[in-house]
Order: C-alpha cells, then sequence, then structure tokens
C-alpha cells in the first residue's frame, strides 16, 4: 500500500501538450478516479504512473519513491484494462497465478492468495474455468482477481468497465467498490463516466485540457464546483446556466435574467457577490432540481415563477420540464402529478439557496 505524488507532470507528444504540468497527492488506501471528456489526458496521466508512457516533465513518486525511470515492472502496481488480456488458453486459476509464477512465488503462498481473491470476488466456483466458458462481468472479476494477487502498493484501472452492457456496468460498479472496501489497496481509476466517477471515488479528479480543474469528494464538487466545467460535467441532467445580471436595490441583491425575471439573492451571499454587480458575462448556475414545481410551504430562498413548459419528459420517480430563457433550455426536476404540460403555462419555484454565480468570461464560480 502507498502513496502516489505528482509534481509538475507534463506529457508532450511532439506538438501535443496531453498533460499541462499537474499536481497531485492520493493519499494511502485512497480511490482516486481521474474523470473528463475524451482526450483531457486522463488514459495519459494513468499510464505515466504505470510507466507506460515516460514524462516529459516533473515527477511521479509511489511509496514516497521517485520512480521516472523506474520499468512499469518494478513499479508494484496492477494494471486493470478495458480488454481484460485474459490467456485463452488457461483457466481462472492459471490466470490469476501466472504473474505470482513468473516471479516464482511459493506454490502454497500462490494457491492461498489465489483462493483468498477468489473468495472477495466470489468467483470460486469459476476457477476451473476457461476465460471463453465466462460472461463479461465474469471476464472483468477475474481482471481485477489477477490485480488483488499480487498484492500492489497501487491498483490502476483504465476504464475498466466500458465493454460491458449498461446493466452490468452498475452491477461491475458496487463490486469494484466492495473489493477496494475489503482489500482497501490505493487506486487510481480512470472513467469518462462521470456517474461512475461519483459512485466510486473517495476523491474526484477532474480534468480538461491536460490540466486538472478541481480535485474533491464527490459531494463537494457536486454541491460547490470550483468552474463552470466542473458545474457542467458533474451531474444529470446537467447544471442549467442563464445569463443573467447582479442589481444592487436598497441594500439588497438581485439576480436578474431578463425583463420579468428576477429573483432577491439569498442574503448570506451579499458580502461574496456585491463586487460583481453590473459586470457583464455573469451567469446564474442552478441545478434541475432546483428548479421543482410550487408547493404550498415556502422555505426561505424560495420564490415561484410563471413559465409556459415546452417540453415534459416523464422518468417515472421525476418529471423533467424543459422551458427556454433568455434562449436557452432550462430543465426543472418536478413531481409526476404535478400537472406538467408541454405548451401549457406551470408555476414553477426556484431555490436561490442553491445557486451558483459564474463568470463566464473566466469560467470561475464566484
Ligand atoms: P483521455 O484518456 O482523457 O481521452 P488521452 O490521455 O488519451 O485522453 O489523450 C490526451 C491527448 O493526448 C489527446 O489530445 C490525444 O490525442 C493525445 N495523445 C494520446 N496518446 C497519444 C500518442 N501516442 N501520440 C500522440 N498524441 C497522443
Amino acid at each position: 500500500m502507498a502513496q502516489v505524488t505528482l509534481r509538475k507532470v507534463v506529457k508532450k507528444y511532439d506538438e501535443v501538450l496531453a498533460v499541462r504540468g499537474i499536481d497531485l497527492d492520493i493519499a494511502d488506501k485512497e480511490f482516486i478516479v481521474l474523470v473528463g471528456p475524451s482526450g483531457c489526458g486522463k488514459s495519459t496521466t494513468l499510464r505515466m504512473i504505470a510507466g507506460l508512457e515516460e514524462i516529459s516533465g516533473g515527477d511521479i513518486a509511489i511509496g514516497g519513491d521517485v520512480v521516472n525511470d523506474v520499468p512499469p515492472k518494478d513499479r508494484d502496481i496492477a494494471m486493470v484494462f478495458q480488454n481484460y488480456a485474459l490467456y485463452p488458453h488457461m483457466n481462472v486459476y492459471e490466470n490469476m497465478s501466472f504473474g505470482l509464477k513468473l516471479k516464482k512465488t511459493p506454490k502454497d503462498v500462490i494457491d492461498q492468495r489465489v483462493k483468498q481473491a477468489a473468495q472477495i470476488l466470489d468467483i470460486t466456483e469459476l476457477l476451473d474455468r476457461k476465460p471463453k466458458q465466462l460472461s463479461g462481468g465474469q471476464r472483468q472479476r477475474v481482471a481485477m482477481g489477477r490485480a488483488i494477487v499480487r498484492d500492489p502498493k497501487v491498483f490502476l484501472f483504465d476504464e475498466p468497465l466500458s465493454n460491458l452492457d449498461a446493466k452490468l456496468r452498475v452491477q461491475m460498479r458496487t463490486e469494484i467498490k466492495k473489493v477496494h472496501q475489503k482489500v482497501r489497496t490505493t487506486t487510481v481509476y480512470v472513467t469518462h463516466d462521470q456517474v461512475e466517477a461519483m459512485t466510486l471515488a473517495d476523491r474526484v479528479v477532474v480534468m480538461n485540457g491536460g490540466l486538472i480543474e478541481q480535485v474533491g469528494s464527490p459531494n463537494d464538487l457536486y454541491h460547490s464546483p470550483a468552474t463552470k466545467f466542473v458545474a457542467g460535467f458533474i451531474g444529470s441532467p446537467a447544471m442549467n446556466f442563464i445569463t443573467c445580471q447582479l442589481e444592487q436595490t436598497a441594500g439588497a441583491l438581485r439576480v436578474r435574467l431578463n425583463d420579468t425575471l428576477s429573483f432577491p439573492v439569498p442574503a448570506d451571499r451579499t458580502a461574496r457577490y456585491t463586487a460583481h454587480v453590473g459586470k457583464p458575462s455573469l451567469m446564474l448556475g442552478l441545478r434541475p432540481e432546483h428548479i421543482t414545481e410550487t408547493k404550498p410551504h415556502t422555505e426561505s430562498n424560495q420564490h415561484d415563477f410563471d413559465m409556459v413548459i415546452d417540453v415534459v419528459e416523464p422518468m417515472g420517480m421525476e418529471t423533467l420540464v424543459y422551458f427556454t430563457v433568455n434562449g436557452r433550455e432550462v430543465c426543472g426536476r418536478v413531481n409526476p402529478n404535478a400537472g406538467a404540460e408541454a405548451a401549457r403555462s406551470m408555476k414553477l419555484r426556484a431555490d436561490l439557496s442553491n445557486m451558483h454565480l459564474i463568470d463566464d468570461s473566466t469560467g470561475k464560480v464566484l
């Protein structure tokens, strides 16, 4: 078990600056997920930790030792890929024990570790089967088993679930979390799927354009995004962004969306926002769940408004409603029994205590 440290790590492929000098401290036993859109540099970062890519600048340390020049096989890491790379002619037991055999580990130690890993992963009854006799989810488990038996300092996962169907992905996600709760090995996991990132990680690292946008617990990122990018990337349906202006009237602030729609800013935000009164390029960020149907009881900072609904999407436990403000589509989440109908006006409620104010010129949440 070990901590992993990245200091000013850079990766250049000829002209492409894939990773632009990132710093990251991963604690011992921590489950870290690197997430971001395609091309943001997350796989490159993982591959540099693994030693599969040389770094162009900076330092990477595992367990306190700088490993920049250490070959992958000597880094004491185990990697699980999306194509499980199981040997087709070996059964599950042989696949799991192969790496240990190469390292001349005593037979009884191998046997004990394979059986223990098989138990953790609930694949004991599959040990005699060949990979082609296994389902996708079972193969995924064997690939994890092969990593576990090596008892490495760090597990590295590169989009391990992307070849599975939607239902199995959700199931395997839970399996991976359970395994980590049992073995507690430091884990770095790459995915483009923000739900996977949120559900698995102790801390999520959101990457964009070769840089780290924000590092935080899933709840931190969701409730206190530092940038518009993170605010829009984490959460589904995504946070609404509406152009707005900040007005000061008699000591109180209002966020004005247009001539007919404005809301008072919560009093506890006044000090933070006053400097931005009158600024151009401001945006109000409000998650869909903070736009609901109106209710009999009103909490502070909740404000009702009327809106013509464009589209209604029943989801079962809730209904999504879409309407247009300042030329942008805005999504709200209402009760299925709230009577939402397309092309009809509806009384909605915005909960401004969960508002975000964004400077669209810098992308920063204010
Ligand atoms: P992600 O995993 O986030 O999708 P990658 O780390 O694979 O992104 O890639 C980051 C950037 O580096 C992309 O612009 C990609 O095109 C580029 N890149 C990745 N691998 C290579 C390579 N072997 N040669 C040249 N460019 C590469």
